[in-house]
C-alpha cells in the first residue's frame, strides 16, 4: 500500500495532522509511526489539561496574546472535549514567586484580559 504521508509521533499534533491529511486524501494514504505500544502516551497524555487562554504565560507577552488569539478556536474545535463547570482560579504566590501580583495585573491588563 502506498503512504504518501508519513507522520512520525502520534501525539495531539500527529493525530490532528493525520486527521486532516485523511480528510483530504484518505485514510488510507496517510500513516503515523508511533514509539510507544499506544497513541497519545507522551506530553498529550501526561500535562495537567489546561485550556490556555494567556493567563499561564506572565512572562510572555507574546505566547500570552497567541493563546488568546486562538483559544476561542480551539474551545470550538474541541468542545466536547472540554469541561468548564468549575471554577477557575489564577492565584500567584506571595513568596517565591517570579512574578509579583501587581505585575500579573499589569500584565492581564496589557493582554487584554481585564
Ligand atoms: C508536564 C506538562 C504539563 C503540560 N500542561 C499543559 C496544559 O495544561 N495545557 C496545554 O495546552 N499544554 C500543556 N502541556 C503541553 C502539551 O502537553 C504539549 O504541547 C502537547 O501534548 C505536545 O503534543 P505533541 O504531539 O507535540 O507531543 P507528544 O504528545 O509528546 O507526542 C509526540 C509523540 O512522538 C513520539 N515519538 C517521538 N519520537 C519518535 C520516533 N523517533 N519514532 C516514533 N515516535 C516518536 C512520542 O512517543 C510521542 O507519542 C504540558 C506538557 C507537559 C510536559
Amino acid at each position: 500500500m502506498d503512504h504518501p504521508h508519513i507522520i512520525i509521533g502520534g501525539g495531539t499534533y500527529g493525530c490532528f495532522t493525520a486527521l486532516r491529511l485523511a480528510e483530504r486524501f484518505g485514510g488510507d494514504r496517510v500513516l503515523v509511526v508511533e514509539q510507544e505500544a499506544d497513541l497519545m502516551r507522551r506530553a498529550s497524555y501526561n500535562n495537567q489539561a489546561r485550556v490556555h487562554g494567556g493567563y499561564h504565560y506572565p512572562r510572555s507577552v507574546l505566547t500570552a496574546l497567541r493563546s488568546r488569539v486562538n483559544a476561542p478556536r480551539f474551545l470550538s474545535e474541541f468542545a466536547e472535549a472540554i469541561h468548564s463547570d468549575f471554577q477557575q482560579i489564577y492565584a500567584v504566590s506571595r513568596r517565591q514567586s517570579n512574578v509579583t501580583a501587581g505585575q500579573f495585573e499589569h500584565f492581564c491588563r496589557r493582554i487584554g484580559s481585564q
